[in-house]
């Protein structure tokens, strides 16, 4: 069989969906913008989850996909923190990629490989085949700096960053507190730590570095990566555009449908986030204190298994026991509760949604930043704390409420923030200044912007090196 002639792109995304999102985005790029084929190589510790597998099974069919077999990691302990799990998910899929590349080589003209932020070993097989290794980085810039710079942190810095007296100053970036730099560096003897130094200094081996931002929101750090090695190359926003409205169960769009324009208040924490039981009931009456309209996705609280001896065990699995007593009657007119899961895109695109109370996953916010939906911060895990500060200190598109000093966000702070996000004037400087967002978003992926551009010139080295290829 001869050979495809088309340049080939092997992506492989590291074990989650906030990761897939952004990089099938990409891949949707590379197909349409520039002709060139993509196969997803996906490393897994099991069988893959049912969001992962209808994400894969609705993509275009010059995208394709194929789960390596499973590796084992029964010998890690239990409390193995999620970026060490992923890693050795990837370190330990790199025989299977290899049997991988050996098959796609034979079939295509394979010349790059795009890893995400934890996929980095892959660099070694990827170089075993000749393939340019690239990463696409799904977070912020200001993210991709402090990996950039965690070699040097780690070397300057002795303590733990939590308890350093000076806020870290990370070229081109805002000021940060070490107590809101992301989870997996706090613990420097935990493995995790460990993982991100070894990755940031493998991210020097790439020959680019993508990532889902762009200048308008990040124009300090993305200026001051500009004379690094290896170039980054801003790509963003990416977002997950669906917008079909056949997954909306819950009849979310049609309640938006007969709100007022701009009047409803979108909560959500991702796909996964959830916040304790004293938490869920001050953010409940928050809501309702403020007198707004709100679609709320809402799951059980973290430690509803404490308090299992107040719920039956049924009763542990409908969010909707832990609210407060009386709340949903009370607020049934201008509230929509949705367990779990909401068709996200569709509702942050709809007219009536005129405010986002999100956890700032990155994802989220860029879903927020094109659609110019202004924000509440509510950081809870990851790197969501840094997020959070960029978006409120240095982009200005987000107000962020203050818990007091048990760590919790009381109803009356939660209210006027709402109440002030909705109306108030310091409502009105944030929406102005994300519907600019919104408006440079667009210009900069329209067909001669900045991040369109950015793509055309690594997908012009993906399309070189096949051409060079077969000449050879
Ligand atoms: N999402 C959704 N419905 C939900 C919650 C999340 O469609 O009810 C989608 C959301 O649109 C986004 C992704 O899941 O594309 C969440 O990614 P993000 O990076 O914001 O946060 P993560 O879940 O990874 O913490």
């Amino acid at each position: 069989m001869a050979k495809a002639q088309t340049p080939h792109v092997a992506i492989l995304p590291s074990p989650g969906m906030g990761h897939l999102i952004p990089l099938v985005e990409f891949a949707k790029r590379l197909v349409h913008q520039h002709n060139i084929n993509v196969t997803f190589v996906i490393p897994t510790d099991g069988s893959p989850s049912k969001a992962q597998k209808s994400t894969l099974d609705s993509l275009p069919s010059s995208i394709d996909f194929v789960f390596l077999p499973p590796v084992n990691l029964t010998d890690l302990p239990g409390d193995s923190k999620i970026e060490t799990v992923i890693s050795l998910t990837v370190s330990r899929s790199l025989p299977y990629l290899r049997d991988a590349f050996k098959s796609l080589v034979a079939k295509t003209n394979l010349v790059g490989l795009v890893v995400d932020l934890f996929g980095t070993d892959a660099f070694d097989v990827a170089n075993e085949f000749g393939l340019s290794p690239y990463i696409f980085f799904p977070s912020t810039v200001t993210v991709l700096s402090l990996f950039l710079y965690l070699l040097e942190l780690d070397h300057l810095v002795s303590c733990d960053y939590r308890d350093m007296s000076e806020p870290v100053r990370i070229p081109g970036c805002i000021a940060v507190h070490g107590k809101e730099l992301p989870d997996p560096i706090q613990d420097r003897q935990n493995d995790s730590y460990k993982w991100m130094l070894h990755h940031a200094k493998r991210y020097r081996l790439a020959q680019g570095i993508m990532v889902n931002s762009f200048m308008d929101l990040e124009g300090g750090p993305i200026k001051a990566l500009q004379e690094i090695k290896p170039p980054i190359y801003p790509v963003g926003p990416l977002v997950n555009a669906d917008s079909s409205r056949e997954l909306d169960g819950s009849g979310c769009m049609k309640w938006l449908d007969v709100q007022e324009i701009g009047s409803v208040l979108y909560v959500s924490f991702g796909s996964g986030g959830t916040i304790s039981m004293n938490q869920l009931n001050e953010l409940a009456m928050g809501l309702e204190m403020s007198g707004q309209r709100f679609l709320w996705v809402i799951r059980s609280p973290n430690d509803s298994v404490a308090h299992a001896t107040f719920f039956s065990n049924e009763s542990q699995n409908d969010p909707f026991e832990f609210l407060p007593k009386g709340f949903i009657e009370r607020t049934k007119d201008r509230g929509l509760l949705v367990p779990s899961w909401a068709p996200q895109a569709q509702v942050l695109s709809h007219g009536s949604t005129g405010g986002f109370l999100t956890h700032c996953g990155w994802n989220s916010t860029l879903e927020s930043v094109v659609n110019g939906v202004p924000l509440i911060v509510w950081p809870l895990y990851a790197e969501q704390k840094m997020n959070a500060l960029m978006l409120t200190e240095d982009a200005k598109v987000a107000l962020r409420p203050k818990p007091n000093e048990n760590g919790l966000i009381c109803r009356d702070e939660i209210a006027k923030v709402v109440k002030g996000l909705m109306e108030g004037e310091e409502g009105k400087s944030v929406r102005t200044r994300m519907k600019e967002l919104k408006e440079a978003a667009a210009k900069v992926l329209s067909e001669n912007g900045s991040s369109t551009k950015a793509l055309s010139h690594v997908a012009n080295k993906f399309i070189n090196q096949a051409l060079q290829a077969s000449r050879n």
